[in-house]
């Protein structure tokens, strides 16, 4: 009688220990390793897509770069391929940019002023104002990326300066920008001029046109590597909290506002498939960078240049997919 009382308590020590669904979704470091680099070697020789072209300097970058990391909410780093390859944020940017604008203007500013449903259409689009008589976009397109940079505090000056030291906390560094890529989406910068006049037209516009598009440009020509994306997404990841510096940067439900726009439009119009099939909220940029956040538990950064039609890294797509999946991660 006593022996069974004893294996019974065994039994539930066991039970506790090995099958409860926490132990299920903390894989040990040395499977996620083992994953990452499953994911680099089954989509390494992936030639699909095409480097974006629009913008000049983009073109010229060497398309078989390819980059992985993963960051855990206790501040592990795990990585492989080229991950030291400075690129372009671009459109990852924005999701950073949002953030302070929200941390400074609250939420409420950003749902009146910018809009945070879906567009459903592509990045660059006019057509997403012309269709919403709200004039809503969204702060993940250009046109509502642009028009956050516009409600940011500070003049020309001060705006930019808050903006990157923003960004180098995130990424627990000095971050600069690639001036070959800030010049040359300065000189072919017409269509986003045309969105910040036709929105500063329907009064959906906060500032000085040259002067906020100057720094969207900037923004978006800030040099990371595929570590530093991922160290910068592990602060959504910790609910506001840096792993690394344990220094907290957002409120968390603040967070939590930024990962639900990133859910439905962090890859445009791709969104709800990519939602349908990852089940992580996300952002892209045509510098070739993905990140993705699985809250609670890790961020991944994957970049590779060449993109889908949509402006969506094909092989960080496929790989933060396998990845995801391995780990069980898909929030829905
Ligand atoms: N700088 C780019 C642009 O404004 C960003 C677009 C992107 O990454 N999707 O067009």
């Amino acid at each position: 009688m006593k022996l069974s009382y004893y294996a019974l308590i065994v039994l539930q020590l066991f039970v506790m220990v090995f099958a409860s669904p926490s132990a299920a979704k903390s894989p040990q470091k040395a499977s996620i390793q083992a994953i990452i680099d499953q994911a680099y070697h089954k989509y390494k020789s992936d030639n699909s897509g095409k480097n974006a072209d629009y913008i000049p300097a983009l073109a010229k970058v060497d398309s078989s770069y390819f980059g992985l990391a993963l960051v855990t909410t206790d501040g592990k780093v795990y990585t492989k391929g080229d991950i030291n390859q400075a690129f372009s944020i671009q459109s990852i940017s924005k999701v950073f940019t949002l953030s302070l604008a929200m941390e400074q203007q609250g939420q409420q500013v950003i749902l009146d002023k910018v809009g945070v449903n879906a567009t459903g259409l592509p990045f660059n689009s006019v057509t997403a104002i012309e269709l919403n008589t709200a004039r809503s976009v969204n702060p993940l397109v250009n046109a509502g990326a642009i028009a956050t940079v516009s409600l940011l505090d500070g003049n020309g000056k001060t705006k930019w300066s808050t903006l990157s030291s923003w960004y180098d906390q995130f990424a627990n560094r000095k971050l600069s920008v690639l001036k070959d890529v800030y010049q040359s989406e300065s000189d072919t910068n017409g269509h986003n001029r045309a969105i910040a006049e036709l929105l500063t037209s329907y009064n959906r516009f906060y500032g000085d046109v040259d002067l906020n598009l100057d720094i969207y440009t900037r923004q978006c020509s800030v040099a990371v590597n595929a570590k530093d994306l991922a160290i910068m997404a592990s602060v959504f990841a910790n609910n506001g909290i840096h792993p690394i510096t344990n220094k907290r940067l957002m409120k968390s439900n603040n967070v939590s506002r930024v990962l639900a726009v990133m859910s439905t439009a962090g890859l445009y119009e791709n969104s709800g498939q990519w939602a349908y099939q990852v089940g992580l909220p996300a952002k892209s940029g045509v510098g070739g960078g993905i990140i993705a956040v699985a809250p609670g538990e890790f961020s991944i950064a994957v970049f590779s240049p060449r993109l889908d039609q949509a402006g969506n890294s094909i092989r960080a797509q496929k790989a933060i997919d396998y990845i995801a999946e391995q780990l069980n991660s898909n929030i829905f």
